[in-house]
């Protein structure tokens, strides 16, 4: 089995393959992703056949390529990873298609960012494992076709919303990921101090949980920062009282919020009286792309109940204003 990355442009947290968990066991949380994953695992390797094509969707760092990597290893089949973005040409995607072995896993990351020349080239390669090349140009082009072998698509995208219909119907698998709730990460976080060989108190390790988002990701960068200031500035250990002055320092607060989230919501109490404001508003005065807002902030504020999404634009809830420490104007929607 090989796994290759054809994107060289992830980030070198991704890279880092020591936490990663290696099969569906190991996999903390998603817990109903997992459960069904399994059974459409064991059910391909029964027939003998590549896997339904699967979409993940979710916030970025709750284990969508995690997942893929994992299904590519529980099927004993290779995994080939790219990205929308990457692919510029349909030629790029039917270079990687060609090349893949029967029942393998591509994974494409960002599957929403794809142009629509190469999604096209796509739309028959997950339908009937064919490709149709043109070859040529002018009047002497024509169209070859190529049969491929059978493969397992899975897509991963952090915006449902904008995948076209046609793609997003010809998912069999489509999986929603959740953010984890702070026992699950609280697992996570200590799986992760157990592999890295960094003593931390179950305390210290909740802390990190508590405030990280919701996200894998977020926790296991969390856990290597606390780690440094335990060994530079403690004796070592993950305590909780270290944990909260590391993370305190880091700008972290007690729900897991950073400085974006807070400059987010301070913005709509402070110059917007708690909102309704459009996401165009907010985005221009934050200097933030719309889809940073929409993909990275706005969900994890969303599910804290912290704010609300309204035909006129985003409003913050009483809990944002007790959170930020500042008097909710009195109003008659409350
Ligand atoms: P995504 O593709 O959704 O952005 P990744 O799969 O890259 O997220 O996961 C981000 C990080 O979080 C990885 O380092 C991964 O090891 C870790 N991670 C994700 N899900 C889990 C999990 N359920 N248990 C432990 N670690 C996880």
């Amino acid at each position: 089995e090989r796994q290759e990355d054809l994107n060289p442009e992830r980030k070198p947290e991704d890279r880092d393959r020591a936490l990663r968990p290696q099969g569906l066991e190991e996999f903390i949380g998603q817990a109903e992703a997992r459960a069904n994953l399994r059974v459409f695992i064991e059910s391909a390797k029964r027939r003998g056949e590549a896997m339904d094509h699967t979409l993940f969707h979710g916030p970025p760092g709750l284990g969508k390529t995690t997942l893929a990597q994992i299904m590519a290893r529980e099927l004993g089949v290779n995994f080939r990873m790219t990205s929308g973005p990457v692919l510029a040409k349909a030629g790029d995607l039917a270079a990687i298609l060609t090349n893949l072995e029967a029942r393998d896993v591509l994974f494409i990351d960002e599957i929403h960012r794809m142009n629509p020349a190469v999604e096209e080239v796509l739309y028959p390669a997950m339908e009937d494992y064919e490709l149709d090349l043109v070859i040529g140009e002018g009047p002497a082009a024509r169209t070859v076709r190529i049969e491929l072998q059978p493969f397992t698509l899975v897509g991963a995208t952090t915006r449902l919303g904008l995948l076209t219909t046609p793609l997003r119907d010809r998912f069999g698998i489509p999986t929603r990921l959740q953010f984890y709730n702070v026992d699950e990460l609280h697992q996570i976080v200590q799986r992760g101090a157990r592999l890295m060989g960094a003593p931390a108190d179950d305390d210290g390790a909740r802390e990190i949980a508590t405030r990280a988002r919701g996200t894998p990701r977020i926790a296991g960068r969390l856990l290597r920062r606390v780690v440094d200031f335990a060994i530079v500035e403690g004796d070592g250990r993950v305590t909780q009282a270290l944990a909260d002055r590391a993370l305190t320092r880091l700008d972290v607060d007690h729900l897991g919020l950073d400085g974006a989230d807070r400059r987010y919501l301070r913005l709509i109490a402070e110059s917007y009286g708690g909102g309704p404001v459009g996401i165009e508003t907010l985005s221009a005065a934050l200097s933030e792309s719309r889809d940073a807002l929409e993909e990275v902030i706005e969900p994890y504020l969303l599910q804290q109940g912290l704010i609300q999404r309204t035909p006129r634009g985003r409003m913050l809830t009483r809990a944002s204003w007790r959170h930020l420490g500042l008097e909710a104007p009195k109003s008659e929607s409350d």
